[in-house]
């Protein structure tokens, strides 16, 4: 009772488990030699109305994108599930392993808001380790708040909105000990000093690595974000995706873009040269009290005023986001790092800035 499928298998919502997953007619189909006329499902054999043809269905198992994904990240594409963003998979998460009104999830505030939302929408009971000072994990906290239905634990590493990276070790030990998926979810991994913990989906049944093209890969309009974990995970995510979730121009685009890493990695090191200007500069400014330290492409910011700061910003057409009501957070601003452009203009409007108290 402790293969990986074993463990897996356990973890899972007995009726996901049981799932016969929709059969797409094209899965199903014995494969014939060359061309093949497509009279199976349904589609508009005429096309459509857009010079681009749209007229088929795309690929349910996003196989072009999967190998070329597979190939650099060093992963098979087994251990790939490829969603509608990061967020789609943090969705599939919860139905296939939460069960509503019965099971409960780990987060440790303050940290990204979609995982509470995704817990309410599910009828998940949350409980929360909040983050200590220094935005350091509560280890003990989080044992006290785990027991045997706890399914899902939540670690943002890099934290947004606090931009600092777990520990290692405190990572290492939730692997080791959690009873539940410890989700380490790296959508700024790409900014960050830290190494990932994608190698280690083959020690740790229970971990899964999500990643998305949003954010380094400048694509958040494409909509392309990554789960990776053992086949067993991947398949029971696979199962209760919607059949057709990534559309064919994602797709071909997201195909596209992963072929020009080396520009991604200009325009990353473009990034952390401004975050640093910022960290730098910011500090300076009359409003301003503190800059944490940031493994992303945004900055942490306790300023004066927050809610004045922020309406300030807003009516002058910077629009950030405040964060003053998370635990930890009073009088914190969220600021992304924009273009030398852009953020030239943002110290130039908070350097003319009056606190209200
Ligand atoms: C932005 C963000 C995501 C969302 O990514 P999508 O792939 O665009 O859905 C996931 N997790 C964290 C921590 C984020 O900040």
């Amino acid at each position: 009772m402790n293969t990986v499928s074993d463990i897996i298998n356990a973890l899972a919502r007995p009726n996901i488990r049981a799932l016969k997953p929709y059969s797409s007619a094209r899965d199903e189909a014995p494969k014939g030699n060359g061309d093949r006329i497509m009279l199976d499902a349904n589609e508009n054999s005429f096309g459509g109305p857009l010079t681009e043809d749209f007229s088929r269905y795309p690929d349910p198992h996003q196989t072009a994108l999967k190998a070329a994904l597979a190939e650099m990240k060093g992963v098979l594409p087994e251990q790939i599930f490829l969603g509608n963003g990061s967020d789609e998979a943090i969705d599939l998460l919860f139905r296939a392993f939460v069960e509503p009104g019965q099971d409960n999830i780990l987060t440790m505030p303050p940290t990204y808001g979609m995982y509470a939302v995704q817990a309410n929408i599910h009828g998940a009971e949350i409980r929360e380790a909040p983050l200590q000072a220094n935005f350091e994990p509560d280890l003990l906290a989080l044992q006290a708040a785990t027991d045997g239905h706890s399914k899902l634990l939540f670690l943002c590493s890099p934290n947004n909105p606090t931009g600092n990276h777990l520990p290692r070790e405190f990572v290492l030990k939730m692997l080791q000990e959690f009873p539940g998926i410890v989700v380490v979810d790296e959508a700024y991994q790409d900014f960050s000093t830290q190494t990932s913990w994608l190698p280690w989906i083959d020690q740790f049944p229970n971990l899964v690595v999500l990643q998305t093209l949003s954010k380094a890969w400048g694509l958040a309009g494409l909509r392309v974000g990554m789960a990776y974990s053992n086949p067993f995970v991947i398949r029971l995510l696979n199962k209760v995706k919607y059949p057709y979730n990534l559309n064919a121009m994602t797709l071909r685009l997201g195909l596209e873009a992963l072929k020009a890493p080396s520009l991604v990695a200009s325009k990353v090191a473009d990034i952390l040269l401004e975050r640093d200007r910022l960290q730098v500069t910011l500090p300076r400014l009359n409003c301003v009290e503190k800059v944490f330290p940031s493994e992303g492409n945004f900055l942490l910011v306790r300023v004066k005023d927050a809610d004045g700061l922020y309406q300030y910003l807003a009516q002058n057409g910077i629009i950030v986001r405040n964060r003053s009501r998370e635990p930890r957070c009073e009088n914190c601003l969220r600021i992304t790092v924009g273009t030398a452009a852009e953020n030239n203009r943002l110290l130039e409007l908070m350097g003319n800035y009056l606190p209200q108290s």
